[in-house]
């Protein structure tokens, strides 16, 4: 193993939670997060409450503030990353409401700039770099996957044709962490493949989306990383994936609004999403069941999750005063899973 460092977080869970800047042009500038420790604590004050009743107090392994860049978001998650160049499989998710800054974490706010991308790029830049450090001992062979999990159906997002056929999802496979073996698995050796790829899967993922239902806040992208190693002494193969969530909004639909598709959307979004939080608080508890099969995005996921896998949570939360009750059930959702 190249990575000692990271023996340590070898089958554990980890929850940062993020704090959106204000946009420009908002209008009520008061914010909800009151204070920020630096042990991980994070409280929400309710100004809508009575002050006895108006303070929460939320712990994680870390918390981000408004003014974080996405290099300081990326270097603590790095050493995890670069674990998947040593066999293991990591999982990391963007949980959040919609607007709360799940795509500028995972992707960052548009292609072209470099010093805002996100973790995905950041991620393949480093994958790149350091298996071309280690050519001498180990070649790496490194492909990607695109799919998008809207409805309980999983759909290939590196179609060229924008073709939508449902994909199955088969446990069984020969490959750790290829559990949708018909969804397009596409080389990759530079940055450039990278964001050709990912034009494409956003260019498909926008083709389901009416004008008033924006796709991509009711779905789950999930870009999967598959990484193939020969050591060159022992021949020997070890694989290792990693899986970059960017989840559908986790808002909850008022009953009167929802009808018809709005619906059976938000029925499948729940179900899908208190699918992970009981399979990654099954997991943070060590208990003997771990209930994959309740949702399609646990069970792509099942062998990244669980046993030697590193699963890392980014919760991210909208400071404004408006936005406090999904700020809230957002911050319990992951204490639940911390
Ligand atoms: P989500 O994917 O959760 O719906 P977005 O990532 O699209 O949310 O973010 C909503 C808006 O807020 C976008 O305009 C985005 O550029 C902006 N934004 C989100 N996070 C940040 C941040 N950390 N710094 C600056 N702008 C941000
Ligand atoms: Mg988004």
């Amino acid at each position: 193993l190249l990575y000692n460092e990271v023996q340590d977080l070898k089958g554990t869970i980890r929850v940062y939670c993020r704090v959106r800047p204000f946009l420009q042009g908002t209008k009520d500038m008061q914010s909800t997060v009151d204070y920020i420790g630096e042990n991980g604590n994070i409280m929400i004050v309710n100004p809508l409450k009575q002050e006895k009743n108006a303070r929460k107090i939320f712990a994680f392994n870390k918390v981000f503030g408004q003014n974080v860049s996405q290099e300081q978001i990326y270097a603590d998650t790095q050493p995890v990353i670069r674990s998947v160049l040593d066999g293991f499989n990591v999982c990391i998710f963007a949980y959040g409401q919609t607007g709360s800054g799940k795509t500028y974490t995972m992707s960052g706010p548009d292609l072209m700039t470099e010093t805002t991308w996100g973790v995905n790029y950041r991620a393949l830049r480093d994958l790149f770099q350091l298996s071309n450090e280690r050519t001498h001992v180990v070649t790496y062979e490194i492909g990607v996957q695109m799919i998008e999990i809207y409805n309980e159906q999983v759909r290939d997002l590196l179609v060229s044709d924008g073709s939508s056929r449902r994909l199955d999802i088969r446990n069984n496979s020969q490959i750790n962490g290829l559990n949708v073996p018909d969804a397009s698995l596409v080389p990759v050796s530079s940055t450039q493949d990278v964001l050709d790829l990912m034009r494409i899967g956003q260019k498909n993922r926008a083709v389901g989306a009416t004008a008033l239902n924006e796709r991509s806040s009711r779905s789950h992208s999930v870009f999967t990383v598959h990484v193939q190693g020969k050591e060159l002494a022992s021949d020997s193969i070890l694989r290792g994936c990693l899986h970059l969530v960017d989840l559908a909004g986790s808002e909850r639909v008022e009953k009167s609004e929802a009808v018809g598709e709005r619906l059976k959307e938000a029925q499948h979004i729940n179900k899908s999403l208190s699918a992970l939080g009981d399979v990654i608080a099954a997991l943070a508890q060590k208990s003997s069941h771990v209930p994959y099969r309740n949702s399609k995005l646990t069970q792509v996921l099942q062998d990244s999750l669980g046993g030697q896998a590193k699963t890392l949570m980014f919760v991210h939360i909208n400071p404004e005063v408006n936005a406090v009750g999904e700020t809230i059930s957002t911050l319990k959702f992951a204490q639940r899973v911390a």
